[in-house]
């Protein structure tokens, strides 16, 4: 695997087309058209109307631990059944020809309980006779992402990315936190990776080049969105719009679904998920955050029309003094 930084923003070539603007047209069209990266169309896949909710009573209705569904064959969406962990937290899998890359690993460390590593081995394909290689990767360090890590720690050709925030920099060689985009090069499928600080000083987004999803943990889904800077959360937001204006966007997955169809809450900790809202969320709603944001003053709830009925945003105590901070400094 190869992993290398770039530079975010397209600036140098927007000041060098700028330079020919007295040009003809064709001239210009030509170098645009030789200096960007050919797109290819995305890889289709498909999405479940609705994932394992949970149970009223778990103990009565036991429910597997983990649900699994073939988005396309490689790439997998793994649940966390809501009995198994109220967090419910949605891992993801993405197969390469060289090498595979699982996104965040839950919030239940104990095997019996949680089979995730096995369950992830038995999904990824050989190649030479061996299992693909695998790097374990994380949107951020809450527990909840990261629980289930020792799972990996001692099997063979796995590798496990720190998840501290000086473990995450040079791991990824970010040496200008949080700009720069690294690549993750699984074989014939790269994953950039994008610093998405704001909820946690520790968060990154991935963007999948052969599916068009971009993968974004506790930054973007549907749920309450906790801050830590809201700054930070904002400036995020903007740097991953300006992100997609270059590549082709089929979904956003989150970490989490905490609300219903409805946009409403479920109770804190419940384990039911009745008519639980979709996982994936579309542009539009990324673009929604940056203006919820501007009007947030660290405590209220966000009053902007497209937002509301999808997130609520709530900040524990020491959470929102930080984010107050952010929003007045
Ligand atoms: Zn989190
Ligand atoms: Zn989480």
């Amino acid at each position: 695997m190869s992993i290398r930084i770039v530079k975010a923003d397209l600036t140098s070539l927007r000041c060098y087309v700028s330079q020919w603007l007295h040009a003809t047209p064709l001239i210009v069209a030509a170098i645009l058209f030789t200096a960007l990266p050919a797109l290819a169309e995305p890889v289709p896949g498909s999405l479940p109307a609705q994932w394992n909710t949970g149970a009223e009573d778990c103990q009565a209705s036991p429910q597997p631990p983990l649900q699994v569904h073939a988005y396309e064959p490689q790439t997998f969406i793994v649940r966390q059944s809501p009995c198994a962990s109220f967090e419910a937290n949605f891992l993801y899998l993405l197969i390469g020809s060289d090498k595979a890359l699982l996104i965040d690993t839950g919030a239940v460390a104990d095997p019996k309980a949680m089979p995730l590593a096995k369950t992830i081995l038995e999904l990824l394909p050989e190649k030479d006779g061996k299992k693909l290689p695998l790097l374990v990767a994380h949107t951020h360090r809450h527990l909840d992402h990261r629980a289930g890590d020792p799972q990996f720690a001692a099997l063979p050709s796995v590798e496990v990315v720190p998840f501290d925030l000086e473990g995450v920099q040079r791991f990824f060689g970010f040496n200008n936190w949080p700009n720069g985009i690294a690549n993750i090069d699984l074989g014939g499928r790269t994953v950039e990776v994008i610093p998405t600080p704001g909820h946690n000083q520790t968060h990154v987004a991935f963007y999948d080049d052969r599916t068009g999803i971009l993968f974004t943990g506790d930054f973007l889904m549907p749920a309450r969105l906790l801050i830590e800077d809201a700054r930070a959360y904002r400036e995020s937001g903007l740097r991953i719009i300006d992100f997609l204006k270059t590549r082709p966007l089929t979904h956003i997955l989150g970490g989490h679904i905490e609300l219903n169809a409805e946009g409403r809450a479920y109770r804190f900790g419940s384990r039911y998920h009745p008519n639980e809202h979709r996982l994936e969320l579309a542009e539009k709603d990324l673009r929604a955050l940056p203006a919820a944001f501007e009007r947030f003053n660290g405590f209220r709830r966000v009053e902007s029309k497209t937002v509301e009925t999808i997130y609520r945003l709530r900040v524990s105590l020491n959470a929102s003094k930080r984010a107050q901070q952010g929003v007045n400094t």
